[in-house]
């Protein structure tokens, strides 16, 4: 993996972004439902790691190999896909959604390094550098696309907030 720091990193990176689509599609109740995928992100972002420890037993050892069901990319995708699709309807979807953004974020910290990454079937690894190293260059990545991503949508959010200003007002 990339180092636990790295996937932190990246993490509130993913927390960023699943909250600045959550702020542009949630509609009415959009606060709490940013603050909400705002948080699972972070949690999120090394949830692939932890949830292959068997952290309700005492020895606290993996309960599956590392790298395969937990960082299975097709199964972080369909949450996306899923929760993305109940955004503003359903109170469950702005959590599972920044949760979702968070493992999916993980997932490509995780990538680069040999052991690589099951994203459909088989690890794939892009074999770029050995874990821990160049966590620079991805923690970079990620804030670069959240910046890219939350700019996009709040400069057109932006523009939303003020029609709906000015057809109050009108
Ligand atoms: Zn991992």
């Amino acid at each position: 993996m990339a180092s636990s720091k790295a996937h932190h990193a990246t993490g509130f990176a993913a927390g960023v972004i699943a909250a600045a689509v959550v702020a542009r599609i949630g509609g009415g109740e959009t606060f709490p439902g940013m603050l909400l995928s705002f948080f699972a992100g972070i949690a999120g972002g090394t949830a692939p790691d932890w949830l292959e420890v068997a952290w309700w037993s005492r020895a606290r050892r993996l309960w599956i190999t590392h790298r395969t069901l937990t960082h299975w990319g097709v199964g972080w995708l369909a949450l996306l896909a899923v929760s993305y699709h109940w955004l503003g309807h359903s109170i469950y979807a702005a959590p599972a959604f920044g949760f979702a953004c968070g493992g999916l974020m993980h997932l490509f910290a995780d990538w680069p390094n040999p052991l690589g990454v099951p994203w459909i079937a088989g690890r794939h690894s892009l074999n770029l550098w050995k874990s821990g190293h160049c966590d620079l260059i991805v923690v970079a990545a990620s804030w670069a696309a959240a910046w890219f991503i939350g700019e996009h949508v709040w400069s057109h959010g932006a523009h939303e907030f003020a029609l709906l200003r000015h057809l109050r007002a009108g």
